[in-house]
């Protein structure tokens, strides 16, 4: 064994194999993968060995789809097959919800550049004949679907690794990790020390224990899972000899199954209701390559409609059941990158669909230790997504929610009740008991959607339509554009950037000039590569001392980056408030005689302006505030320690009376955002789009100072943005866009290279032979072939968020369309396709509420 590594991986299952192929492949030749028994020594071995591109997340879908197309280039490298079968395969609906969120799925499809098919439940039969058709309304067909060998793959990985020259070692459990003072880790193992610039904890099953080495608890938990084989059946061998091939994978939502031929007969495996976690809080060491036991009681309501669903399958005997544990995130994605807080130690953990997504994460993860970015946008899968309130009990509750609900629908409207409420504000019980707020998890703090009135129930009606709060967040909008309204908004970040480095350091990471003491900027925050990774509003607070508001998904996203750049001198303190700092909003034309009513300064507009930002006494507490509305309007934010917020709530009550005053919820908040064309970080604006493409152009000065992605932004301007977000108004019936909806337009078989390639700078791109061609002419011309027409009309973009605006009464959406469209405000000219019915849309250039600002600034 070597004693010195670029970098160590810890696990030699489907993933850390796939992590060590990647970064060799890169470049990092020098790097070393140690694993304590032998390969696929946890949970890889046994796995089912199903793959598929589908996944809710279009981002995470994009690095599936990459994991399949691997495989054919890493069988030539190594030499060893993977015994791939792409069979293709339908996820079966059973009732029309079902149908809608297969229609959403496929129409996503689309400018994803998959090739999947509405079809009926009869020409599901004729693929699976196991199947009884009446039981469903409708299918979904994708042709990337299948299975292979897990343990031939595994070893695949492994041996193109070891052409590429990096190192294997087995039998030798890593048993310590410790860092030291120039950054370099010490990589205890059983056969001696390795020194390595990088760690990456691949430990599938015992992640867990590999972080608790460095002092981190990751969110992850081991289910049971099962899965059971059928002895060969006559029905699967009379198929296979009338077609000559083999019978498709099937999905089923009711059953939470899945199924597919394996020999002459079938593998059916279930996420059941009554699942058990394995191992919760500490992960045996001595477990390797058994099985657990077998209990068909757990399964039995599953199977029950699974017999229902596919009466061929329940005469077969059963031959084997297989239940091996493997793990899970609270959200059933991976944890991939960089731990916030160490250095150079990488995470690729809870994989749960290692032979799906192994491969993506492998490229995203050695692109991002190569190159200091992934080359995706890995958001859906980013370790830094979970905060610290995501612990042990947590995880295990919000693991289970997902494994029982595995292929559920989620409605665009549904909030998942397991580990909640997990923080709330003092006001929770005054918004949930007296004011009968609906509540909605916000990186787990408990934040008012709506408010249900007298004589209705607070709860949703979960829908892909319009459903029981659309009259209620009306009604909040209207009151608070007529008048004033109050919210909470305790769940955005709030930082503190201080010390005589402060001002230059935020100068060096966000593209807007820094604000004079007592003044506001909102500015975008870019990488190297000049993407959005962050729009901040920024307040300068005093000398040296500056407030920053951001996403609060991001904050430890954002902490990880800040720390990445923080000078050594110790000019720069950073504090992250979370739930330390809380906060109100009041917005609507009276907010300002309301907020007269609660301070002792003069808050006119001459004394306290749009932007400023203020120290004062509000109702009596000490807070900041910031004349600033994310709604548009007259507003202001109010900034407090959590002890006086209901203090200042209740004044805000009792004094705005008077004024008639209402309560608003987020959905009313993002109904108003709408009809101004504002942005949202993760939705809009995210690291896949540029500055000027996100239509962020004046909060980007370029002349300033040499910030971080300042050449990158400069060529996006000086090259012109291949495309640009806007805002659409569209004539929606009775649904709204949800997001990733593909936009239509009529352009005469025009191409623009646009669909196909949506997620910009890295998406994957293949040619015949297997071969990366990202951003190659190649990658354009096989986006123009994959492009979707439809005679007069081509899917030209895709919808990022959008919903109703209830002021201006219009639904509304924001996406991106090439640039060369984007002032295009004609009728006729695009569609947007809602669950699969294209309603045309017309794109607002000007944001259809108050289009010059003059209330916001009045
Ligand atoms: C019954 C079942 C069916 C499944 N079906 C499918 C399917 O159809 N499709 C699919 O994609 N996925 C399926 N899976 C999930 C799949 O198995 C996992 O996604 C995958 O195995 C995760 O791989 P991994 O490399 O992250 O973890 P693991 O396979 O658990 O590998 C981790 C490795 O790290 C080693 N290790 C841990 N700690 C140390 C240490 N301190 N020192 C050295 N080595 C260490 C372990 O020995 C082990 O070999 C299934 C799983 C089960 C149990």
């Amino acid at each position: 064994m070597k004693s010195h590594a670029k970098a160590v991986v810890i696990g030699g299952g489907v993933v850390g194999c796939s992590v060590l192929y990647h970064l060799a492949k890169a470049g990092w030749t020098d790097v070393m993968l140690i694993e304590r028994s032998e390969l696929t020594s946890g949970s890889s071995w046994h796995a089912a060995g199903g793959f598929h591109t589908l996944n809710g997340d279009p981002n995470v879908a994009k690095l599936q789809a990459y994991t399949v197309q691997l495989y054919k280039e890493l069988e030539e490298i190594s030499g060893q097959s993977c015994s791939l079968h792409l069979t293709g395969g339908v996820m079966l609906a059973d009732t029309p919800e079902r149908m809608d969120f297969l229609r959403l799925a496929h129409a996503k499809g689309r400018y994803l550049s998959m090739d999947t098919e509405l079809i009926t439940p009869s020409e599901a039969k004729a693929m699976f004949p196991l199947m009884d058709e009446t039981n469903f309304v409708g299918a979904m067909w994708d042709p990337v679907e299948g299975h292979l060998d897990p343990s031939g793959t595994t070893h695949a990985y492994a041996k193109a690794a070891k052409t590429l020259g990096a190192e294997i070692v087995l039998r030798n459990p890593v048993i310590e990790l410790a860092q030291e003072a120039d950054g370099t880790w010490n990589v205890v193992t059983k056969n001696g020390t390795v020194k390595a610039e990088h760690v990456v904890n691949c430990g599938g099953l015992w992640a867990r224990e590999v972080g608790r080495m460095v002092g981190v608890e990751l969110p992850l938990l081991a289910m049971e899972h099962m899965y059971l084989l059928t002895e060969p059946m006559p029905e699967v061998e009379e198929f296979n000899a009338r077609t000559g091939r083999e019978m498709v994978g099937v999905l089923d939502f009711k059953g939470e199954i899945y199924t597919r031929q394996e020999r002459n007969g079938v593998l059916l495996g279930t996420y059941e209701k009554a699942c058990k976690p394995w191992s919760p809080v500490n992960t045996p060491w001595d477990f390797g390559h058994e099985l657990l036991q077998p209990d068909l009681d757990r399964i039995a309501p599953s199977l029950e409609i699974g017999f229902k669903h596919f009466p061929g399958i329940e005469k077969a005997g059963i031959k084997q059941i297989i239940n091996g544990p493997f793990t899970f995130a609270p959200d059933g994605n991976p944890l991939v990158g960089p731990v916030q807080g160490l250095t150079n130690f990488w995470c690729a953990c809870a994989v749960m669909a290692g032979f799906s997504q192994g491969g993506g994460v492998g490229l995203a993860l050695s692109n991002w230790m190569v190159n200091g970015d992934p080359g995706f946008d890995v958001w859906g899968m980013d370790v830094a997504r979970f905060g610290e309130w995501a612990s042990l009990r947590y995880t295990n509750a919000k693991v289970r929610e997902n494994y029982s609900r595995r292929f559920s629908i989620r409605f665009p409207n549904e909030e998942l009740p397991a580990a909640r409420p997990a923080q709330t504000t003092p006001l929770y019980d005054v918004m949930v008991r007296d004011n009968k707020a609906v509540m909605g998890d916000s990186w787990g703090l408990e934040t008012p959607l709506w408010f249900a009135p007298k004589g209705t129930e607070a709860k949703d009606v979960v829908s892909f339509h319009r459903s029981n709060d659309f009259e209620h967040i009306g009604a909040e909008v209207r009151a608070t554009r007529e008048r004033v309204g109050v919210t909470e908004i305790a769940n955005f970040a709030k930082y503190e950037v201080a010390g005589t480095g402060a001002e230059e350091f935020l100068n060096r990471l966000m593209t807007n000039r820094m604000p004079k003491t007592g003044r506001i900027v909102l500015t975008p925050m870019l990488n190297e590569f000049g993407k959005l990774i962050g729009d901040f509003t920024i307040a300068k607070a005093d000398d040296d001392r500056f407030m920053v508001w951001g996403s609060s998904a991001a904050q430890k996203y954002h902490m990880r980056w800040f720390e990445k750049h923080l000078p050594n001198d110790r000019s720069v303190r950073i504090i992250r408030f979370d739930q330390t700092l809380v906060g109100l909003s009041i917005a609507g034309p009276r907010s300002r005689d309301l907020l007269q009513k609660l301070v002792d300064v003069d808050v006119s507009n001459a004394a306290f302006k749009f932007m400023d930002f203020r120290e004062m006494a509000v109702a009596g507490a000490p807070c900041m505030v910031n004349r600033i509305s994310y709604t548009g309007d007259l507003g202001y934010e109010i900034w407090m320690e959590p002890a006086y917020q209901r203090l200042v709530y209740e004044a805000i009550k009792r004094e705005g009376a008077e004024f008639g005053i209402v309560d608003f919820g987020m959905r009313a908040l993002l109904s108003m955002r709408l009809e101004k064309n504002f942005p949202t970080w993760f939705r809009e604006l995210r690291p896949i789009y540029g500055p000027f493409e996100g239509a962020m152009d004046r909060f980007i000065k370029l002349e300033k100072n040499d910030f971080i992605g300042r050449e990158a932004a400069a060529k996006e301007q000086a090259d012109g943005s291949k495309l640009r977000r806007v805002s659409f108004t569209v004539d929606a019936l009775d649904a709204d866009v949800t997001g990733d909806e593909p936009i239509w337009a009529k352009v005469n078989g025009q191409d623009f290279g646009t669909v196909g390639e949506p997620h910009g700078y890295g998406a994957p791109r293949f040619d015949a032979d297997g071969k990366d061609v990202r951003g190659s002419q190649a990658a354009t011309d096989a986006s123009a072939v994959r492009g979707i027409h439809d005679g007069e009309w081509s899917v030209v973009g895709w919808v990022t968020s959008g919903g109703y605006a209830h002021f201006v009464e219009k639904s509304m959406a924001q996406g991106y369309v090439p640039a060369a469209l984007s002032e295009d405000a004609s009728d006729g000219m695009f569609e947007i396709e809602i669950l699969g019915h294209r309603r045309p849309a017309r794109i607002a250039v000007e944001p259809p509420f108050d289009p010059l600002g003059e209330k916001m600034r009045g």
